[in-house]
Formats: C-alpha cells, structure tokens, sequence
C-alpha cells in the first residue's frame, strides 16, 4: 500500500475525458514523477489530489484515509501540501515573514484563531521560521524582501512556507518551469536536499527529463487522461510506448 493511492479515477469536462481510470500508487518516502504530454491531465489529476476538483467517479486514499469531498484546506491538514507552477509567495513582506506566516496558520489550519492565540508568541513561531530557513539554505536572506530575489530563490521561499508545515506528501507542479539552467539545477538540488533531511513523499509533475531523471524513483506517464505506463526511470528511457506517445519518435 503507498502512502497515495488512487483507484479508478474519473474525470470528465463536458464531453471531453480529462482523466480516464487513473490508477496511481505513491510508495512512501518516494519520490513519483507524472509526466505526459500537454492535455494529458496531469494539472487535473493534481487538483483532484488537492481537493480543488472532485472526480466523477473513483477514490483517492491518502495514509488510509478517503480526500475526496474533503476542503482543500482539510487535505492540506491532512498532510498533503502543493508548491505551484508560479511562486506564490507575498511579494512585499520579508522572505521570514512569509515563512511565518504558514506556521501561524499550521496548527489547527484556522488560520484566523490561531494567529489570535499566536500573539505574544510570535518569538516563538519567528524562531520556527528561522529553523526553516536555515534548513534550506536562506537565513541570511530572512530580511529581504521577496519581490526582489532570483526566481530561484523565490522557489526556495515557496518550499520553505510549505515544509513549515510539515507535509507528508508534497505535490510539485513543474516546479522549474520558465527556470534557466542554473535555477533547474538549484531546484533539484534543493529538492535532493529536503528528501535527504526528512521523510516526506513527492508527487511531482515535470516537463523537463533532465528534472525528472535527476529526482524520481518511480515515473507514471499520463497520455490522454490514463496511465500508459509506470516504472523506474531507466525503463521508462527506453520505453517503446513512451517514446512514441511522449517523446515523440
Ligand atoms: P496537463 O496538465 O497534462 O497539460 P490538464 O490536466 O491541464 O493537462 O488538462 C487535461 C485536459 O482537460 C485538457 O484537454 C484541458 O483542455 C482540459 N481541461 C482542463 N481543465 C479544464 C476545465 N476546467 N474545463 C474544461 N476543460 C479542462
Ligand atoms: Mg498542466
């Protein structure tokens, strides 16, 4: 059993079949590469996982436990947390104030009540997101304001207000994408370095092979809203089916 299963996932919009009997297994402390063509349902997928799309048909289990039908916020309490495709960071606060933020919301996920009980405790949840930044690398940019850094380090920001929170399972939506090289290179290492310091299952969707290579352990290829093939790495390389559906040859 993984830490994810998905079983006989439907999707439909109108007359056009997003998802097709999706079935996925997310081994724990793994991390899983979706890759697939444009339109393949990949970003449908992931926004069923999150609970921002509910499936016509079909179940989605995380750690034994049913997400569909569940809030978004309530998955993300669950353990579930995404990093989307752009940085969504708060541009004009300071890179530790942004990571505060989601440690005043993580406790219970209300985040209204919690930032009142929060008060006069802000020492605290400040040296919490200083602990956070240290761990990826920023804390001697904690007074800077976000809208001004690289976008790598934006991305490095985003994963930092993310694993705040400590998440189980972290859901990555091309998270190099627009990146130049340098910036790829830094995500995949930071990512390496996460997996390294902490169990934490990743679901990541990827356009880029050199990305996916790099990090996954195990690869699903959606093509037209239904798994077409899932193994390790090395196998999919040389896959027939995925060379002709995805890769093009
Ligand atoms: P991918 O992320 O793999 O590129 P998507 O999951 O975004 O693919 O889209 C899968 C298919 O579903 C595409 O044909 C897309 O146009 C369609 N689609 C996605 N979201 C919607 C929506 N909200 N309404 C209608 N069609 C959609
Ligand atoms: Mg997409």
């Amino acid at each position: 059993m993984g830490i994810l299963e998905v079983k006989g996932v439907n999707k439909r919009f109108g007359g056009l079949q997003a998802l097709g009997d999706v079935n996925l297994s997310v081994a724990e402390n793994t991390v899983h590469a979706i890759i697939g063509p444009n339109g393949a349902g990949k970003s449908t997928l992931l926004n069923v996982l999150v609970g921002k799309l509910i499936p016509d048909s079909g179940s989605v289990m995380f750690d034994g436990n049913s997400v569909l039908g569940r809030q978004p916020y309530e998955i993300n309490q669950m353990g579930i947390s995404r990093v989307f495709q752009t940085p969504e960071i708060f541009a004009d606060l300071s890179v530790i104030e942004n990571v505060m933020i989601p440690c005043f919301a993580k406790r219970d996920g209300a985040f209204r009540m919690h930032a009142i009980e929060s008060v006069g405790n802000e020492k605290n949840i400040r040296e919490q997101a200083e602990a956070m930044l240290d761990d990826v690398n920023m804390l001697d940019k904690r007074n800077m304001i976000a809208s001004v850094m690289s976008r790598g380090d934006k991305r490095r920001l985003e994963m930092a207000m993310c694993l705040v929170q400590e998440p189980r399972l972290l859901l990555l939506d091309e998270p190099t994408a627009g990146m130049a090289r340098a910036d790829t290179n830094n995500t995949i290492d930071l990512l390496k370095e996460i997996k390294e310091k902490r169990d934490i299952t990743m679901a990541i969707i990827e356009h880029d092979m050199h990305v996916v290579f790099s990090l996954a352990d195990r690869i699903t290829v959606l093509a037209q809203g239904t798994p077409l093939v899932e193994d390790t790495p090395e196998k999919i390389k040389g896959h027939p089916k995925v060379k002709e559906a995805y890769l093009g040859e």
